[in-house]
């Protein structure tokens, strides 16, 4: 199927190229089975393996290590089309993007010859973990902590919460304190690269010490998995400090910060994705559905639910690029990454709400599609940041670029 003239308008030609090229996969592979993983909350293997043949998992990383070599411009419209199709199957590659591009920007030679060749193919998928049972916004209350043994290598002791590809991932960026006493807390934090078995519950051998409790039990963003980590006298070489150990220690909060603002470009882009495809499910339904001898579509009521949906699209699509292109361009883009983060996961939210009102009661069956976009939407409004603290991000920086 063609791309929409809003989604399609300002696209290069290789942009073009990719983009129609994932909008079929996402039409013909993912969307036509997304219930079915949905309902019985199942790993999508084969849509996965199909993933790896495109390429998808080596986007953004550059070709002499075996990748697409593409910006993030690129990437995030093809999150956008991925979560148009089901926001989890976008949910298997952020994580993975995100190490990435913290072994891209801090990663040591050799850490980027050992990895990304390897997650270019998506052979090995990454996990993120910052976040803990006791602390998730205040990410410098983190108790992990991580300890130089007399070999040489760093204890890690510690429980993670919330890991997206806990279990099938195959490495694990992961913040602990190497230093407790540090003031402020974030200037003893540093950044590990753990390694371990994919979709092993219990590592042994050099991975011993990671274990991993049974999946979260969760109301949407079914079939990614969701879990705890248990770090308990894993053992870490220092070459596996991310930046090496004598760049990398202390330096585990900014890293991760820094990703952090390509990662809400990336939720942005999710956001845009799940109020395009929320508007495209209700502008069908409101021409099929018949109210009072008419399509539920002529009545003006139900036209400016349409019209709001799809200014909200159009306008998180455009902040969300924005946030992207200066990213691209090397420009600061924390305010602008804020900003599209928090509108298009709004958004996201708002045109999901709005298109299942649309449906009437058959919004509320699991016969539609709007049903599953229902329970998967809000937790576009928790991850990589919640809204609160998205707003106290955009406030301190408008505050900052605007000092008297
Ligand atoms: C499905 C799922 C997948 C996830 N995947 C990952 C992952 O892969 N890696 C990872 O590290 N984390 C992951 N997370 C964790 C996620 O990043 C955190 O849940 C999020 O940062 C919020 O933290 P919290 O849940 O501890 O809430 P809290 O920090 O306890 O916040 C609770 C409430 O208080 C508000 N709040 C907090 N501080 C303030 C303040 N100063 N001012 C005003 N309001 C405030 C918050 O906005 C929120 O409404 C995931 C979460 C979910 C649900």
């Amino acid at each position: 199927m063609a791309l929409a003239p809003a989604t399609a308008y300002d696209l290069t030609d290789e942009q073009r190229a990719i983009i129609e090229m994932v909008h079929e996969f996402v039409d013909n592979e993912i969307i036509p089975v997304a219930e079915e993983y949905d309902a019985e909350d199942k790993f999508p293997e084969p849509i996965v393996e199909q993933m790896k043949e495109l390429g998808l998992f080596g986007v953004t990383i550059p070709e002499e290590y075996g990748g697409m070599g593409l910006d993030l411009t690129t990437y995030a419209m093809i999150v956008e089309e991925l979560s148009r199709g089901w926001i989890s199957i976008s949910g298997v590659v952020n994580t993975h993007f995100i190490g990435s591009y913290l072994l891209m920007k801090f990663g040591t030679e050799e850490q980027k010859e050992y990895f990304l060749p390897k997650m270019a193919t998506g052979e090995l998928r990454a996990a993120f973990s910052l976040s803990e049972p006791e602390a998730g916004s205040d990410v410098q209350s983190i108790k992990t902590t991580a300890r130089k043994g007399d070999d040489g290598r760093w204890e890690i002791n510690g429980q993670k919460m919330w890991v997206t590809n806990g279990l099938g991932s195959g490495v694990v960026f992961v913040l602990a304190k190497t230093d407790p006493k540090a003031d402020p807390p974030y200037r003893g934090m540093t950044c590990f690269i753990t390694e371990k078995e994919p979709w092993a519950e219990q590592n042994t051998g050099d991975f011993a010490g990671l274990d991993i409790p049974p999946k979260i039990k969760k109301m949407g963003y079914k079939g990614v998995e969701s879990t705890e980590l248990v770090y308990n006298g894993y053992r870490c070489p220092p070459e596996r400090i991310l930046g090496g150990e004598e760049a990398g220690l202390g330096q585990g909060f900014k890293q991760m910060m820094d990703a952090l603002e390509v990662g809400r470009v990336n939720v942005a882009a999710r956001g845009v994705g799940i109020a395009q495809r929320a508007l495209e499910l209700a502008v069908r339904y409101a021409q099929e559905r018949k109210t009072f001898g008419k399509p539920i579509a002529q009545h003006q009521a139900i036209q400016f639910k349409l019209a709001d949906m799809a200014t909200k699209v159009e306008a998180a699509r455009l902040l969300t690029r924005k946030a992207a292109r200066m990213k691209d361009a090397g420009q600061r883009s924390d305010l602008e990454a804020g900003m599209a983060k928090l509108f298009a996961s709004e958004a996201g939210k708002e045109c999901v709400e709005e298109a299942f009102r649309i449906h009437g009661g058959y919004g509320y069956s699991k016969e539609y599609e709007i049903e599953r976009l229902y329970r998967d939407a809000p937790l576009l409004l928790i991850g990589e940041g919640t809204s609160e603290i998205q707003r106290m991000v955009i406030g301190k920086k408008v505050l900052e670029r605007n000092r008297i």
